[in-house]
């Protein structure tokens, strides 16, 4: 490593992206590319002899951004956010610096120290209950995805019930969730033997918003019980992927404890508004639960990728995760005053995370992330209202956090009860590259998803969006 020509290079790359934030607007949202492009742009093999980063770089610019869907546009609404933030950037930038691998607290006290710090900062944030701080028998650590965090502990937890119930007991651990649960459990249950069969995907009601009814868990359980089943694994969601419903923690959480259900929360995206005080009451109840994951790189201005999860017991995850092969050993570990975060989860490399998320703290200020929050909720509601004032128009469940799910109502006489219809809506604003939203189906309806979350998104966008969606409806109703 050349310091000098690190400055040089560094800041070549810092125009450059500077100038991509600049010209953001100007591109597609959504990549307009086709399936296999850039193997005709790019050469067979690796270059023999070394490149200019000039010459990379205008490559960059003319093969690579066209195959780029900008998630950081202001028109982006798809999905829900991964949000940057140049506090992110210069986390990521200093992360890359150290390029330390923390599997041990040895390997960079400095590391897992500031995780444990930002994770209990972070935890008193959200008013998680004191049993998942670091001072007690539990604690946060930053896993990749909220599908790591839910595959962790989904582990921790089957583990403790064979300690209990004996390995041969497996085919009976049952898992219970609302069929909004993202997928992320259902990959989880595969990869730790829970077989399809014992996965209850519990209903969730229109009638309920969407949210998992207390009674049917009750129900399942009690079924599962008199068949000689062990209910072992409950995840409820906060902020479901489809329509952002919040399963009710409190009533579920009181069947957990009764039961002696491992109660996890995936609360990857709508989690981040509780630092709110005004929407910390989706989060009461977490009281019961024995884990609660969040993305911060999904709505906290924490590059990807930056998942935090918190345990109540992190001796469950310890026992579950832990390997110590001899070139592993060091005293630090031995002496067990130490966190080996390599022990919480699935790769033993982990890279320096929290740099990313203590600076995004520390630039912010609690303030500061409340408001901008509070500012995404607010463009969702001037949407949700702009479609209601269009009388050809439905929001399908009441808004809750940044989302608004809608839809053109169809005419009467279409048999597909407007399936196409709003499936030509989306891919006609989509491919017309001025803004980029993304669908579900709820109750047999294709919905549309307007995820308002992108840093740069502003009142004007919203309008614009709703003005291109407007032009759009316009035509494939005159042309039905
Ligand atoms: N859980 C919820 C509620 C989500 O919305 C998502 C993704 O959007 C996930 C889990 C999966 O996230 P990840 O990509 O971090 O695994």
């Amino acid at each position: 490593m050349d310091a000098e020509q690190l400055r040089e290079h560094a800041h070549k790359m810092v125009d450059f992206i500077a100038d991509y934030y600049k010209s953001l607007e100007n591109f597609p949202v959504l990549s307009q590319v086709k399936p296999g492009y850039l193997s005709e742009l790019l050469p067979d093999s690796a270059p023999e002899h070394p490149e200019s980063l000039d010459s990379i770089l205008d490559d960059v610019g003319q093969k690579i951004i066209p195959g780029v869907t900008h998630w950081q546009s202001p028109n982006y609404f798809a999905y829900y956010p991964s949000n940057s933030s140049i506090a992110g950037f210069l986390g990521e930038m200093l992360s890359a610096g150290f390029n330390i691998v923390g599997f041990s607290w040895i390997t960079s006290p400095a590391a897992t120290e500031l995780e444990v710090i930002v994770l209990d900062w972070l935890a008193k944030m959200l008013k998680l209950p004191k049993e998942f701080l670091s001072s007690g028998l539990g604690g946060g650590v930053i896993q990749g995805t909220a599908s790591e965090a839910v595959l962790v502990v989904l582990l921790a937890a089957r583990d403790k019930f064979l300690r209990k119930f004996g390995k041969e007991s497996l085919s009976k651990l049952i898992v219970y969730a609302s069929d909004q649960t993202h997928s992320a459990l259902q990959k989880a249950c595969q990869i730790a033997g829970i077989c399809p069969e014992n996965f209850r995907h519990l209903k969730a009601k229109q009638s309920s918003n969407y949210a998992l009814g207390p009674e049917l868990l009750s129900e399942a359980i009690s079924v599962d019980l008199s068949a000689g089943n062990i209910p072992f694994f409950l995840c409820g969601t906060v902020g479901t992927t489809s329509s952002a419903a919040v399963d009710p923690l409190l009533e579920l959480g009181k069947i957990a404890k009764a039961h002696d259900l491992w109660f996890h929360v995936d609360a990857a995206y709508a989690g981040n508004a509780c630092i709110c005080p005004e929407y910390r009451h989706y989060i009461d109840g977490v009281e019961n639960t024995d884990s609660f994951g969040m993305n911060a790189h999904k709505w906290l201005l924490t590059n990807f990728d930056c998942s935090l999860l918190w345990v109540k017991d992190r001796s469950a995850l310890v026992k579950s995760l832990s390997t110590c092969p001899e070139f592993l050993k060091n005293k630090a570990s031995e002496e067990k005053g130490v966190v080996d975060f390599k022990d919480w989860q699935i790769p033993l490399g982990r890279r320096f995370r929290s740099l990313k998320l203590w600076m995004v703290l520390r630039l912010y200020g609690q303030e500061n992330l409340q408001k901008y929050i509070r500012n995404h909720i607010n463009l969702a509601e001037q949407f949700a209202l702009l479609v209601r004032s269009d009388v050809r128009f439905e929001v399908l469940v009441p808004r809750t956090f940044s989302l608004v799910c809608f839809r053109l109502i169809p005419p009467s006489d279409l048999a597909d009860n407007g399936y196409k219809l709003n499936y030509n809506l989306m891919d006609a604003v989509n491919t017309s590259g001025k803004i980029f939203l993304s669908h579900t189906v709820l109750s047999g309806k294709f919905v549309l998803r307007f995820a308002v979350g992108a840093p740069l998104t502003r009142e004007k966008h919203v309008r614009e969006a709703w003005r291109v969606l407007q032009e759009q409806a316009n035509i494939l109703l005159e042309n039905i």
